[in-house]
């Protein structure tokens, strides 16, 4: 059947301007790094895919390297543009980066300008795009000067391949440096995409600072540290989750007895405000309204909707934010 955008999405979902620039992304969106490859089940993948965008999700995010295998992501993606969503490819945020290993030999990764040049010609043919929206340098490389990697992303912003650039993963320095570099070739710096949760504040410390004062957006990957702040591994390690799988990036030794007990009482302190934990923990994420988007990762439709909610209730008393602290120290 032929795929109809929900009339109704734009009437929810929450939309925050990205820095001093004049794009907005929704409060929450969607990232492809598991469950979209080419080992998952196309169709509930693609289910996932529509029904966040029928929730008012128009942000995409993907890299060179996600699936497995690598590339296989952006495939996906771009079979599910063919089959539904290129007649709302005005209405999409479709996000790709190069930084991690992709191919052998000394051009397949990290940040010289023939990398990221060539990656994302590929990340194109698999998407089937004429360009993204967004394109990123996926992590700093130490090697290669910056002047090299920030004059990549402007050049492919010049050759109209991306309409804005944006970094990952890079230090408060590095950051400094990159704005500063970007500002001087005239083409802005948009955003920012770090780690950042409950469980893991490295932001808080310099670079949301940074960030705000150079008008840099920034989007929060892996908000629920993976799926560790939801009710998922309250009990132990159900067989349908992340860390349970040989493919996916959290670990059993990741799940301390520490983490857990932190878990159980932010899951309490969630059940007072009314929310589930995955709820509150992106709620906690957008508090203050540093962050421009929380960037989710899900497996099926439900978690989806589960986490979007989260935006019926983003405020929190100072009493809570205070429980909040004393339970992760
Ligand atoms: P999250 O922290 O949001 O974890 C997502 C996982 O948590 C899901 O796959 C699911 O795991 C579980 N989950 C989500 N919602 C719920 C819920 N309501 N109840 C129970 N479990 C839930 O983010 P990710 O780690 O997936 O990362 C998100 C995105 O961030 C990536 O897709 C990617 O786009 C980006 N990213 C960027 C990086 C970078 O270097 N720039 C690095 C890592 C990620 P389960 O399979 O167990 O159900």
């Amino acid at each position: 059947m032929v795929y109809q955008a929900n009339h109704n999405r734009y009437a929810e979902m929450k939309y925050n301007r990205t820095g001093k620039s004049g794009l907005k992304l929704p409060a929450i969106s969607l990232g492809l790094w598991h469950n979209f490859g080419g080992i998952d089940n196309h169709e509930n993948g693609r289910a996932m895919l529509l029904r966040a965008f029928d929730l008012g999700i128009t942000h995409f995010d993907l890299a060179n390297n996600y699936g497995p295998p690598p590339g296989s992501a952006e495939e996906m993606f771009g079979r599910v543009m063919k089959t539904d969503l290129a007649p709302y490819r005005d209405e999409l945020i479709i996000s790709t980066k190069a930084g991690y290993h992709m191919w052998e030999g000394p051009y397949g990764e990290w940040g010289s300008k023939k990398y990221l040049i060539s990656s994302l010609d590929q990340s194109l043919k698999r998407m089937g795009l004429e360009y993204v929206d967004i394109f990123y340098s996926h992590r700093p490389d130490p090697d290669t000067p910056l002047e090299e990697t920030m004059g990549a992303l402007d050049q492919i912003v010049r050759q109209g391949k991306a309409l804005y650039v944006g970094i990952s993963s890079y230090s408060v320095e590095q950051t400094k440096e990159a704005v500063s570099i970007l500002k001087d070739l005239g083409t802005p710096l948009l955003i920012h995409q770090p780690s950042y949760s409950m469980l893991n504040r490295w932001v808080e410390d310099g670079l949301q600072d940074v960030l705000e004062e150079h008008g840099v957006g920034s989007i929060a990957f892996c908000p629920l540290a993976q799926g560790l702040l939801t009710n998922k591994y309250v009990t132990g390690i159900p067989s349908d989750s992340r860390a349970s799988k040989l493919s996916g990036f959290l670990k059993e030794k990741d799940i301390t007895e520490d983490k857990i007990s932190k878990i159980n009482r932010l899951n309490e302190l969630a059940s007072r405000r009314d929310q589930s934990l995955a709820q509150m923990a992106l709620a906690w994420v957008l508090r203050g309204e540093r962050v421009t988007s929380a960037l989710i990762g899900a497996s099926r439709v439900s978690q989806i909707e589960e986490n979007i909610a989260a935006l019926n209730n983003l405020n929190f008393l100072p009493e809570e934010l205070a429980e909040i602290e004393k339970i992760l120290k």
